[in-house]
C-alpha cells in the first residue's frame, strides 16, 4: 500500500552568522491515511522545522534543503513548483500552529478567512462559500455562527480562535492536518476542549493527523503512533502503547520519567532530563544525546547509532539496541 505521506532521509540546515545549524538529520517516517501520529520532542528538536518543510514554508535562504525526500500522494513535494504547492496547502492538507491570532488576519472577517479557500480551491460561489463557512463555524462548536461570522478575530477568546483555525484547515476536506502545539498557548481545561473537538472531527472525516507537542500526556490521548526527536533526528518510533510500554532510548525513559502520573489524579513530580539540548552548529560525532545520557558508551561518542528495529513498527537510533551492547532494562516503571 502507498502512504499518504512519506518523508525519506530528510536533511535541512539553517544558515547563521554562527554557521550552519543542522535542524533536521536524516528523519524518515510515514503517516497512513486516517491515521494520527504524533511527533514529541524539546524545543530546537527539529519537530517544527520537520512539518514546515512538508508544508514548503522552510525559507531558503536562511534555510537549505541538504537532501531527503517528501511524497505525499505519491507526488514530490520537495520539487513541487509556487502554484502546485499551493494547491496542495489549500485544498489537501491543512495546518494548525500554536498562536492562532499570527495566522488568522486581524483586519478580515473570520468568516471570510474560512469562505477564501472554499473559493479558491473548491470553486464555491460567494453565496455557497458563506454557507459551508457558516456550517464549519458551528461545526467546531463556536455558538451564534451567523453572528460570529461577520466578526473579527480580537472578538474571539484564544480558545475560540483556535477554533476558527480549526475550521479554516478542514473547510477543504484535506487528506492531512498538521498540527503544531495546537493547544500549547491555551489554558488546561481549553486545551482539552480543543483537543476532544479535533479528534472528534478527526474521526468524523478520517483526516489524517500529525500532531506535534511536547506532552506525552496529550499524545497518549490522541495519537496511534509516535515519533520522538532530539537534536534533529528521530530517536524512537513507535506505536504509542509499544512507547509506553517498551520504550527503546533513554531519551524516551527520560520524557516518560518526567510526565506526571498519567491519570492526571495524584501528579508525579516532574523529573526534569538533567543537561542541556545539544549543540546544533557543531553536534557531537556520536549519538547527539550522549552528553545526557547516563548509559554512554565509548562508542557512543564516536559513531551515530543506526536506527535498530526492534519490530515492525518500533525502531530506535540507540546503541544498546545493538547485540553486543550491555543490557540495560528502563530504569522505572510507569505506574498505572
Ligand atoms: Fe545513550 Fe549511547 Fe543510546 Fe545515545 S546511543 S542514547 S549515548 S546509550
Ligand atoms: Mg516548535
Amino acid at each position: 500500500m502507498n502512504h499518504l505521506l512519506e518523508v525519506n532521509n530528510l536533511e535541512i540546515n539553517f544558515k547563521t552568522y554562527g554557521g550552519e545549524v543542522k535542524a533536521v538529520r536524516d528523519v524518515s517516517f510515514h503517516v497512513d491515511k486516517g491515521e494520527v501520529v504524533a511527533i514529541v520532542g524539546e524545543s530546537g528538536s527539529g519537530k517544527s522545522v520537520t512539518v514546515q518543510s512538508i508544508m514548503g514554508l522552510i525559507p531558503t535562504p536562511p534555510g537549505v534543503i541538504k537532501g531527503g525526500s517528501i511524497k505525499f500522494q505519491g507526488k514530490e513535494l520537495l520539487r513541487a513548483s509556487k502554484r502546485e504547492m499551493r494547491k496542495v496547502k489549500g485544498s489537501k492538507i491543512g495546518m494548525i500552529f500554536q498562536d492562532p491570532m499570527t495566522s488568522l488576519n486581524p483586519t478580515m472577517i473570520v468568516g471570510k478567512q474560512i469562505a477564501e479557500g472554499l473559493i479558491t480551491h473548491q470553486k464555491l460561489s460567494k453565496q455557497e462559500a458563506k454557507k459551508k463557512a457558516i456550517e464549519m463555524i458551528k461545526q467546531v462548536g463556536i455558538p451564534n455562527p451567523e453572528e460570529r461570522y461577520n466578526q473579527f478575530p480580537h472578538e474571539f477568546s484564544g480558545g475560540m480562535r483556535q477554533r476558527v483555525m480549526i475550521a479554516i484547515a478542514l473547510a477543504c476536506n484535506p487528506e492531512l492536518l498538521i498540527a503544531d502545539e495546537p493547544t500549547t498557548a491555551l489554558d488546561v481545561t481549553i486545551q482539552a476542549q480543543v483537543l476532544e473537538l479535533m479528534k472528534k472531527l478527526q474521526k468524523d472525516t478520517q483526516t489524517a493527523i500529525i500532531l506535534i507537542t511536547h506532552d506525552l500526556g496529550v499524545v497518549a490521548e490522541t495519537a496511534q503512533r509516535v515519533m520522538v526527536m532530539y537534536g534533529g533526528i528521530m530517536v524512537e518510533s513507535a506505536t504509542v502503547f509499544d512507547l509506553f510500554e517498551n520504550p527503546k532510548h533513554p531519551y524516551t525513559w527520560g520524557l516518560l520519567n518526567s510526565i506526571p502520573n498519567l491519570e492526571g489524579t495524584e501528579k508525579k513530580q516532574l523529573i526534569p532530563i538533567e543537561g542541556s539540548p545539544p549543540d546544533l552548529f557543531s553536534p557531537p560525532k556520536g549519538c547527539p544525546f550522549a552528553p545526557r545520557c547516563k548509559y554512554a558508551m565509548d562508542i557512543c561518542l564516536e559513531e551515530m547509532p543506526g536506527d535498530y528495529q526492534i519490530d515492525e513498527s518500533h525502531s530506535a537510533r540507540c546503541w544498546l539496541n545493538d547485540s553486543r551492547a550491555p543490557k540495560v532494562e528502563m530504569p522505572f516503571t510507569l505506574e498505572k
